[in-house]
């Protein structure tokens, strides 16, 4: 736990639920690391709230930024002063900074974070047929990543197949190369290499899994954005069908750092 004084900075993870959220342990381990006197606050901040909560984050002096999660990441983009490039072309915004006269700057880390987590487990997307599933704020910037690493082929399937199709139609104006369809999730999607689940399902016991596990088996890998449980029960029925299986949590400490200098808690 870090020691607090009247000079640490503060910065915060916006969440409804927040009991779930890991961003305080791995964020506190990096401040440790780089001896930076900060403090990450979880916040637990429902959508009616959200504007009013950013009206009283902009006049605190001693405040940094925050990190915005479920279901915060869309709203983000109309209650900040100014969002990066990557922020407006994913459509979402994970990470604020506070400047100093309180503007808030928005972008979006949660698509390089998961590339890169893939690529420590030497998961390769190149080339690759992928199923991602979800189309809400991190599967939009992980559908960015998937096209921007070179898939070789993007189904998108989602619970509101009309969010699914307006996502393919993002990817595909800006990758046309890109052969990309849209389809809802009780669909199937054909011969797969990688499957994402970029859904919040499997953080509640009892939720349905994301996928027909029917459709998984060995030469298959299937990734995971949950972090809490490690083991959903998505990437324990993988497992137990064969296929190489990545959690979550990797994708949250790769961005950690970006996370950090994106808030200038770090240079
Ligand atoms: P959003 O609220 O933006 O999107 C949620 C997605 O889940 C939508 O596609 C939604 O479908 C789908 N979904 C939710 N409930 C159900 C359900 N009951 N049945 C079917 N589909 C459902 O959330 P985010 O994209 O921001 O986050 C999604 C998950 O990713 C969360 O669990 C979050 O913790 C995790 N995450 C992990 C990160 C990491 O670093 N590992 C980073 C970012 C997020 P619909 O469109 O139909 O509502």
């Amino acid at each position: 736990c870090p020691r607090v004084t009247g000079r640490t900075r503060l910065y915060g993870i916006l969440a409804d639920p927040i009991e779930h959220v890991k961003t305080p342990q791995v964020m506190h381990a990096l401040f440790r690391e780089r001896g930076v006197d900060g403090v990450l606050v979880p916040m637990h901040v429902v959508p009616e709230d959200l504007s009013r909560t950013l009206d009283g984050l902009r006049g605190l002096q001693n405040f940094g930024g925050f990190i915005a999660t479920v279901p915060h990441k869309g709203d983000m983009l109309d209650l900040c002063d100014e969002i990066t490039d990557e922020a407006t072309r994913i459509g979402a915004v994970n990470c604020v900074r506070r400047e100093p006269d309180g503007r808030m700057v928005g972008t979006m880390l949660d698509g390089i974070g998961f590339l890169e987590g893939l690529r420590g487990s030497g998961i390769d997307v190149a080339g690759r047929r992928v199923l991602l599933v979800g189309a809400g704020g991190a599967a939009s910037a992980i559908a960015f990543a998937l096209a921007g690493g070179h898939a070789g082929r993007l189904t998108i399937a989602n619970r509101t197949v009309g969010r699914a199709r307006d996502l393919a139609d993002r990817i595909a104006a800006h990758y046309p190369g890109l052969p990309v369809a849209a389809v809802g999730s009780d669909e199937g999607a054909g011969a797969l290499d990688l499957v994402v689940n970029a859904t919040s399902l499997g953080m509640r016991p009892g939720d349905p899994l994301p996928v027909n596990p029917e459709t998984l088996g060995p030469g298959q890998a299937v990734a995971e954005v949950i972090m809490d449980p490690a083991e959903t029960p998505l990437l324990a029925v993988a497992r137990s069908r064969g296929c190489r299986v990545h959690a979550g949590l990797p994708m949250l400490e790769k961005q950690i750092e970006l996370m950090a200098r994106h808030m200038g808690a770090i240079s």
